[in-house]
């Protein structure tokens, strides 16, 4: 996906899952975010197509409250550390980390504290994930009302999912009409990344 760099992440977020969309707007919000916050958004990030000089361009006008001095300090390395530019063992080298899987984080230990990594569908309460929900633009009563049932019965990937198809519905239907894309390519998500993927190609 063609320019993608700092300052167009705001742009892409609309494509990204909720997972994705809380950390950039709890980031936005509080100019920072908690470690775990910082890795799983990083990754995705990467996996996105983000290089590494412009994802630490975007932590570091992300973080605007902070020195220069502190971001050095304290983030600079992991974030180079995560595309592999600096320490971890031979393999890693270079490439660095994965970006994380709905499996892991749906599997993680849950966040405290004001953490906000993990999976939200997961992680907040069913009252509060509906909030997250609606103020991310999802106002559709019966779909909401599909994501509670879902998530009552620990379905959380099903009610990202249904809430993807919602979302862009219209696409999905043109595809499966013209043949444009392999069913295989319309299997359930199991992955942040493959989110982005999808959402960005059936809407360009
Ligand atoms: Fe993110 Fe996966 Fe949870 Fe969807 S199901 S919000 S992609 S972790």
């Amino acid at each position: 996906i063609a320019n993608i760099n700092a300052a167009s992440i705001d742009g892409y977020s609309q494509h990204f899952p909720l997972c994705m969309q809380n950390l950039h707007r709890e980031l936005r919000k509080n100019s920072h975010l908690k470690h775990f916050g910082r890795l799983q958004y990083t990754l995705f990030l990467k996996g996105i197509g983000l290089n590494m000089q412009e994802c630490i361009a975007f932590w570091r006008r992300s973080f605007k409250l902070m020195t220069d001095d502190k971001f050095k300090s304290e983030h600079l390395y992991n974030i180079r550390h995560s595309y592999g530019d600096v320490g971890g063992d031979a393999n890693r080298r270079g490439r660095g980390y994965t970006p994380y899987s709905c499996q892991k984080l749906l599997t993680e230990p849950l966040p405290s504290g004001g953490q906000q990594h993990g999976c939200p569908y997961r992680t907040y309460s069913p009252e509060n994930l509906i909030t997250l929900l609606q103020n991310v633009g999802v106002t559709d009563k019966e779909l909401l009302k599909g994501v509670r049932e879902d998530v009552g019965k620990q379905r959380y990937h099903i009610a990202c999912n249904r809430v993807f198809e919602s979302a862009h519905k219209n696409e999905i239907k043109k595809v499966k009409e013209e043949s444009l894309w392999p069913a295989s390519e319309l299997d359930t998500i199991l992955h942040p990344n493959d989110y982005f993927k999808r959402s960005f190609l059936l809407k360009n």
